[in-house]
């Protein structure tokens, strides 16, 4: 049996997976903010599950950050009270077993890969676009993590080919990473609806904009329209980098369906030689890929 977990900033769940990748047992509680309360509900978690399923299992877990491969800690939690901690070391001595530890972004990678969007690719991309944006590998079904544990931190490229708007945006609204005219800051939920602001004056959220283009607003219209454009040229980075074999999508922008046809057009524009049939597909099992891919952080045949 594998178990995976995902801790989220406001809700952790934990998931158990039988050999074929059939839902065994799904919870969810929230999450402390306190690190030995995270590490203490993690326990009773698992104990949980391992009860009311009568077997024990491996432990793959996804957080909202990385472990630095250097110090042995971990870096750029949004959950900040994981920061600067050994989080993979304290929960295996409490677990009393190996506990395997990875981005959220790469657990999306690695469930696509094994049996979602993308199941059997080999080279996978996997973007979370929502509040804001995350992204991960998976080559073969396994997390790509990298020398740096950064790999896949695409978010905090700068939009490429920028236009003269979008220089002049990248000074309005810097990141939150210390730098200006990230990738993250024009293509997640968030620099779609300051793109709309800005266009019409108006502050929505995503999910609103997109109803306004349904009834062919004129504005709305124009911010999804280079919206889609941003995207196609910040994916048109990693082909030219990786040349994944699929690129997923999750998160809340994913739910824009108009995407999957749009940005795959106006990707040859940008990717070198002009020729890309690289498919891009909404994440099959949505909300449930972190929690997923985390118990999939031990593959089958391992
Ligand atoms: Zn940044």
């Amino acid at each position: 049996m594998r178990i995976g977990i995902d801790l989220g900033g406001t809700k952790t769940e934990i998931i158990a997976l039988g050999e074929q990748g059939e839902e065994l047992f799904r919870h969810r509680q929230a999450t402390p903010r306190d690190y030995w309360q995270t590490i203490e509900l993690i326990a009773s978690l698992v104990d949980l599950t391992e009860k009311e399923t009568g077997q024990r299992g491996t432990v793959g877990m996804g957080i909202p950050g990385s472990i630095s491969p250097y110090t042995g800690v971990v870096k750029n939690a949004n959950s900040t009270w994981l920061n600067g901690k050994p989080f993979d070391k304290d929960l295996s001595q409490r677990l009393n077993r190996e506990v395997r530890l990875a981005n959220d972004a790469n657990c999306l990678a690695v469930s696509e890969a094994v049996d979602g969007a993308a199941a059997g690719a080999q080279t996978v991309f996997a973007v979370i676009i929502g509040t804001g944006c995350g992204s991960g590998v998976a080559l073969n079904g396994h997390a790509h993590i990298g020398g740096n544990g950064t790999a896949g931190e695409w978010g905090h490229n700068p939009l490429p080919w920028m236009d003269e708007d979008e220089l002049r945006y990248r000074t309005e609204v810097p990141c939150y990473c210390g730098k200006q005219g990230c990738i993250e800051t024009f293509i997640s939920g968030t620099g779609f609806a300051t793109d709309y602001q800005r266009l019409s004056g108006n502050a929505l959220r995503g999910h609103e904009i997109m109803r306004l283009v349904d009834e062919q607003d004129a504005v709305a219209e124009l911010a999804i329209s280079r919206y889609e454009l941003r995207l196609a040229k910040s994916l048109a980075h990693v082909v030219n980098i990786l040349d994944p074999d699929v690129i997923v999508l999750g998160g809340g922008m994913s739910n824009v369906e108009r995407l999957y046809q749009t940005v795959p057009v106006l990707l040859r524009n940008w990717v070198f030689g002009g020729e890309c049939e690289t498919p891009i597909r909404k994440a099959l099992h949505g909300d449930s890929s972190g929690v997923r891919g985390a118990a999939w952080l031990w593959p089958q045949g391992e």
